[in-house]
C-alpha cells in the first residue's frame, strides 16, 4: 500500500504516527498500537467495502428501529450470543488515562468508562457508523453523541464541550465528532465513553484497551448473562456463532471456548462463595448502606431481599440475607 493511499484513506493513522515522533519518551508503547492499526488496514479495507452498503441502515440484525430521541430509545433484543467485529476501530482519544471504571459506584451503575481529556481535545468515532443521537442533557451526559455501527455496537461519547456532527450523518472510524469537555453531570473535563449492544451497556475495557491504545482482540463475543449462569455447553454456545468461520476464526473461538470454560469455573466458585456467605449478622455501627456495600449490592436490593423498608432500623445481632 502506498503512502499516498494510506494518507488519503487513513489520515488519522498518520496523525497518530506524528504524535509518536513527538512523544519520544513513550515510543515503544505508541509503536505497538500504531503497528496494530497499520497492520489492520488491508482487513479494514475489505471490511469497509462490505460494510459501506450497511452504513445507511447499520446492524438491522440487532435493531428494529432507528430514531434520534435518546440513547435508551432502542428497540431490539439483546442477543444472547453475538460476535462483534472490532477490526476497523479507531481509539476515540489518544488519552491513556482511565479515571473511572465501568460498574457500580456512588449508589448507581456507571454505564461507561471515564477517560481523562481536556476541554477542546479531539474526540473521534470509534468505528464507521451512522450518527443516531446528538443531544444536550444538562443533568447527565451533557453534550453527547450516540453512533450506531454495522458491527452491532452503539457507542456513546458524553460530557463534550461541543458536538461536530448531525443526526443521521454517516461517519468513518476516526472522524472527529466533537470536542472534549465538562458539560452535564461531570466534575472535571473527561470523556464518558459507552459501548452498548441493543441498549445493554458492555464494559468498554472488554473491547478497548485505552492505556495501550488498542482493541483487546479482533472480535468480542458477547454472551448473555443467562448463558454464563446456566453453564450451557461450549459446543452448543459456539455452534450458534460459528456460521462463517475460516481457520483463523476457528482458532479464535477455541481460545474463546477455553476462556468461557474458565469464566464458568469462576462463576461456579463465586456461587459457592456466595452461598457460604448468605446471611450477615449485624454488628454495632453497621448501616444498611455499609452492609449493602460489603455485599456488593444496592440498599434497594438488600431491602428487597429482606422484605424491609430502606428506612428500617437494624439492630446488632440481627441477621440479614445478603
Ligand atoms: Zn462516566
Amino acid at each position: 500500500m502506498t503512502i499516498s493511499l494510506i494518507k488519503k484513506t487513513f489520515g488519522f493513522v498518520l496523525l497518530s504516527m506524528s504524535t509518536l515522533q513527538i512523544q519520544a519518551q513513550d515510543i515503544i508503547a505508541h509503536q505497538a498500537a500504531s503497528d496494530k492499526q497499520m497492520k489492520d488496514i488491508s482487513t479494514i479495507k475489505t471490511h469497509k467495502i462490505l460494510n459501506n452498503a450497511n452504513l445507511n441502515n447499520p446492524a438491522t440484525n440487532v435493531y428494529s428501529n432507528w430514531d434520534n430521541a435518546s440513547v435508551n430509545s432502542v428497540a431490539g433484543v439483546v442477543p444472547s450470543n453475538f460476535k462483534i467485529d472490532l477490526r476497523g476501530f479507531c481509539m476515540p482519544t489518544p488519552s491513556r488515562v482511565v479515571t473511572s471504571k465501568f460498574g457500580y459506584r456512588w449508589h448507581r451503575q456507571h454505564q461507561g468508562l471515564d477517560i481523562k481529556v481536556y476541554v477542546g481535545d479531539t474526540i473521534r468515532a470509534a468505528f464507521d457508523g451512522k450518527i443516531r443521537v446528538v443531544k444536550y442533557d444538562g443533568n447527565g451526559y451533557g453534550h453527547y453523541v450516540v453512533i450506531r455501527h454495522p458491527n452491532g455496537l452503539e457507542t456513546l461519547y458524553g460530557h463534550m464541550s461541543r458536538t461536530l456532527v448531525n443526526p443521521d450523518q454517516i461517519v468513518k472510524a476516526g472522524q472527529v465528532i466533537g470536542l472534549g469537555g465538562n458539560t452535564g453531570r461531570s466534575t472535571g473535563s473527561h470523556l464518558h465513553f459507552e459501548t452498548r449492544l441493543a441498549g445493554k451497556a458492555i464494559d468498554p475495557t472488554l473491547l478497548f484497551d485505552f492505556p495501550n491504545q488498542d482493541i483487546v482482540s479482533d472480535y468480542y463475543i458477547y454472551r448473555g448473562e443467562k448463558i454464563q449462569k446456566e453453564a450451557r455447553t461450549s459446543a452448543s454456545a459456539l455452534a450458534s456463532v460459528a456460521n462463517d468461520q475460516n481457520n483463523l476464526e476457528r482458532a479464535l473461538e477455541t481460545a474463546e471456548k477455553k476462556a468461557s470454560t474458565n469464566s464458568r469455573r469462576n462463576t461456579s466458585s463465586r456461587k459457592v462463595a456466595q452461598s457460604k456467605a448468605k446471611s450477615y449478622k449485624v454488628k454495632k455501627g453497621d448501616t444498611l448502606y455499609s452492609i449493602a456495600k460489603k455485599s456488593g449490592m444496592s440498599v434497594k436490593e438488600l431491602c428487597k431481599k429482606n422484605g424491609i423498608k430502606q428506612t428500617a432500623k437494624i439492630k446488632p445481632g440481627q441477621t440479614l440475607k445478603c
